[in-house]
């Protein structure tokens, strides 16, 4: 068998070795290593493949979340609300720029924010909604829509984790995760689904004025060469990994298939099981990208099982381990411990298994069956 990894990039690598390869040779020789015409050329197959008129490349996606908040013209004092459960970024950038963080529970099912909990959360200094799409799943895009539009809210979609996901709209309607609210941020850090070889970022939106404005803020707030007109900072893609994001994107759908062909065989191999709570998802689940495989481990045994796993060298990941509203940086006595219970239960009982597109039968046999043996 071969050996099991988290993440495994090199066969992926081998499928776009040869245009990587001349791209990279080709910068280099024209010494086009910021801005150059990779960049434009990415950006522009991104904003096609997404579907919306705007894609502004950055230099991760933490950055990614903060300029979209600058952009927006957020202020401190300002409330966002996002969920509990999620990488600490994304409550990360809005602490740094002063912005009030409101963290609320999330959905027992999708592990996705919990639109009643959104609700529950708005007050008459709520600005926007930060949407998580955890996973690789699209959260409920369609209530929080509503009630962003219901009390003028912002919509920021953390979209590091799902891109190429598709969302269904109760009106039928079909948009790629990130595309939906008034701005989409994203990472391209390699582990991501589309992910390139170092750091970037990408920010996403259809409208024009916010995509100006945008623009300057990643280039030190400037929309004419040395006049500075806003406080902006400097995030930028280079050309290498744009080259490497180029030649992924026409692959980023038979990545994203060849995921939920893995997430399939998991659950599958553990259906059943009276100890296994296996990802929730829709239909025939082209909202649920996988960007992890994460299993609930009921009646206390997610430890012994990690530990189990640990024993035996194989990978595994508890994505995330501490609810953020936990975290010494984000604890606030306005929090109220009743109010988190689906994030305080699933901190003990999550545990993600190896995902990415290289997994095998062999491999995918030998993980379940090991899992299965101990839990018996
Ligand atoms: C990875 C990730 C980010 C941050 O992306 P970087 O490129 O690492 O800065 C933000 N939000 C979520 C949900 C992520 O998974």
């Amino acid at each position: 068998m071969k050996n099991i990894q988290m993440v495994d990039l090199k066969g992926q690598f081998e499928g776009i070795k040869n245009e990587v390869n001349a791209s990279f040779q080709e910068i280099m020789e024209e010494t086009s290593f910021i801005n150059g015409p990779h960049v434009h050329a990415f950006q522009k197959d991104l904003e096609e493949y997404l579907g919306v008129k705007h894609v502004i490349p950055c230099a991760n996606g933490t950055d990614a979340l903060q300029i979209a908040m600058m952009g927006l013209g957020l202020k401190p004092g300002d409330e966002v609300i996002t969920a509990d459960f999620t990488f600490a970024a994304t409550v990360e950038v809005i602490a740094l720029l002063q912005l009030t963080p409101v963290l609320v529970d999330v959905d027992p099912e999708t592990y996705n924010i919990d639109p009643d909990k959104i609700r529950k959360a708005i007050t008459p200094k709520t600005r926007a909604i930060v949407p998580v799409h955890l996973f690789g799943q699209v959260a409920n895009m369609d209530a929080v829509m509503k009630i962003a539009k219901e009390h003028d809210l912002y919509v920021i979609e953390d979209n590091a984790q799902a891109i190429g996901a598709n969302y269904h709209t109760r009106e039928a309607k079909t948009f790629k995760a990130g595309s939906m609210g008034d701005v989409g941020a994203t990472s391209f850090f390699p582990s991501k689904n589309l992910g390139c070889y170092g750091d970037g970022g990408a920010i996403f939106t259809n409208n024009d004025e916010l995509a100006h404005t945008i623009r300057g803020i990643v280039n030190h707030g400037m929309y004419e060469r040395y006049h500075h007109d806003v406080v902006g900072v400097n995030s930028r893609l280079d050309s290498l990994q744009a080259a490497v994001l180029k030649a992924k994107l026409p692959k980023l759908d038979i990545y994203n298939e060849a995921r939920k062909a893995a997430a399939f065989k998991y659950t599958e191999a553990f259906r059943g099981h009276e100890q296994i709570v296996t990802p929730y998802r829709e239909g025939d689940c082209d909202t649920h990208v996988f960007h992890q495989y994460t299993l609930r481990i009921l009646d206390g045994k997610r430890d012994a099982l990690a530990k189990h796993l640990q024993k035996k060298g194989l990978p595994f990941g508890i994505y995330y381990p501490i609810p953020l509203h936990k975290q010494k940086a984000y604890a606030d006595e306005r929090y109220n411990e009743a109010d988190f219970p689906v994030t305080n239960r699933l901190v003990k009982e999550v545990i993600s298994l190896p995902m990415h597109t290289e997994l095998d039968d062999e491999q995918i046999d030998y993980l379940t069956g090991t899992i299965i043996d101990f839990l018996k």
